[in-house]
């Protein structure tokens, strides 16, 4: 079927990568895109490191303006589809489509009840709100170290503030492993960050401003402001009913498909990993590739090339600049390809140089697509 009508729903970096890959691959159809929010398309990775620190604007974060003849409708929530007679529906109405690109990502996670006023961090609004209420306190705690609380604290740290990190593991050990979330960890605490790791759950207190958390043992943590960085939950409400396949995320299959005429990418998605594991990887990188993967498979069915992840991911803390491909959550010692983390620059593969599963530069010139090209090898071991 030649595709005439595509709608894109969301207003992020895969939402904008799917209408450039449109026209890139001479789809010469309307476009109509529905985004909930009310600015045009912007990236979010400065929102926890420029931008909260204030070096930054929305002019510097907003993404190259689509073309005048895409139909861009801020403000237009998703709020249902129909897959039977392919219509997205809107409170403004219907809007039919032939062809449906979904990348309606993800919105942060809570700790609290309704009852409290949570700070978190996932849009430009969220950000312009931290920000404010940084410039009126003297000290911060983030709830959750992962690479989103961790960038909140070095930015809170560089502002002068008094900084906690809570979480229930070593920060960062999850996603760069016990010897560079170790090396980071140690570069935060010389910061003058403090980390404390609970065995247990924390309980966000006060109401409706957050005031604090209470540890399992009944510690309680205070500070001026407290922010929960605890992950994100995908955007899929909208789908119930449609028959869309959700687990934690939409169903894609290895063409980015979802029903017929239906494709979807970004952190909305969860991808099999071919042993009927299911994962989500919500990272910069992937919601462009799988953004163009997506396109690609909608305009040419199965003849597309399947989607492979690259599993790239960076993070930007402490004066560290941090850059992954591959497995997350690296065990053992790695083999040093280069530098050492002693000298502040190292490259690192796990578990050898032959065949790494993972590979993680610190403060190291190599670009992203040559740490992709070390990793090739294992990667078509993997799939041979
Ligand atoms: C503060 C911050 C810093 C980050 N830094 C890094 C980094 O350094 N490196 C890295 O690799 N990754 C980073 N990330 C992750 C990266 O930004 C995400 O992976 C990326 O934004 C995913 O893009 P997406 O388009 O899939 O989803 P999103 O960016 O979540 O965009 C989804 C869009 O859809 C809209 N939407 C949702 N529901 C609907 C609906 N029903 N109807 C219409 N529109 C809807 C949303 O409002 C949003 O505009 C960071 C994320 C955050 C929040």
């Amino acid at each position: 079927m030649t595709l005439r009508e595509v709608v894109v729903v969301g207003g992020s970096i895969g939402a904008l990568t799917a209408v450039e890959m449109l026209r890139m691959e001479d789809f010469d159809g309307r476009i109509t895109v529905l985004s909930d929010e009310d600015v045009p398309p912007y990236t979010r990775v400065p929102l926890s490191k420029g931008v909260l620190a204030g070096t930054e604007s929305i002019d510097d974060v907003v993404l190259a303006p689509l073309a005048d003849e895409v139909d861009l409708r801020l403000e237009t929530p998703a709020t249902g589809l129909d897959l039977r007679t392919r219509t997205v529906h809107t409170p403004a109405g219907p809007v039919p489509y032939d062809g449906l690109v979904i990348a309606t990502g993800g919105r942060a996670r809570r700790l609290g009840h309704p009852g409290q006023d949570e700070r978190v961090l996932r849009t430009y609004g969220d950000c312009v709100r931290l920000r404010d209420d940084l410039a009126a306190s003297s000290s911060v705690l983030v709830v959750g170290g992962g690479f989103l609380g961790m960038e909140i604290a070095s930015t809170a740290r560089t502002l002068g503030k008094d900084v906690t990190v809570v979480d229930l593991a070593p920060p960062l050990d999850r996603l760069l492993g016990a010897v560079v979330g170790g090396h980071v960890r140690s570069v935060a605490t010389q910061a003058g960050v403090r980390i404390v790791v609970t065995d247990g759950g924390v309980r966000l207190l006060g109401a409706p401003t957050p005031t604090g958390v209470e540890l399992v043992d009944g510690t309680r943590l205070e500070a001026d402001l407290v922010v929960s960085a605890v992950g994100d939950v995908p955007n899929v409400e909208w789908l119930a009913g449609s028959g869309v396949q959700v687990h934690g995320g939409i169903v894609v299959d290895s063409h980015c498909q979802v029903a017929p005429g239906v494709v979807a990418a970004g952190d909305v998605t969860v991808i099999s990993a071919g042993d009927g594991e299911l994962t989500r990887s919500p990272h910069w990188t992937n919601a462009v590739d799988q953004a163009r993967a997506a396109v690609r498979a909608l305009l040419h069915g199965n003849t597309a090339a399947p989607y492979r992840p690259s599993q790239y991911c960076w993070t930007e803390q402490f004066g560290l600049d941090v850059k992954m491909v591959g497995d997350l959550d690296p065990q053992g010692e790695p083999t040093v390809l280069d530098g050492s983390l002693d000298q502040g620059s190292a490259l690192l593969a796990w578990p050898d140089a032959v065949a790494p599963r993972s590979i993680v530069a610190v403060n190291h010139r190599t670009p992203p697509v040559k740490l992709k090209r070390l990793l090739q090898p294992a990667a078509q071991a993997a799939r041979a």
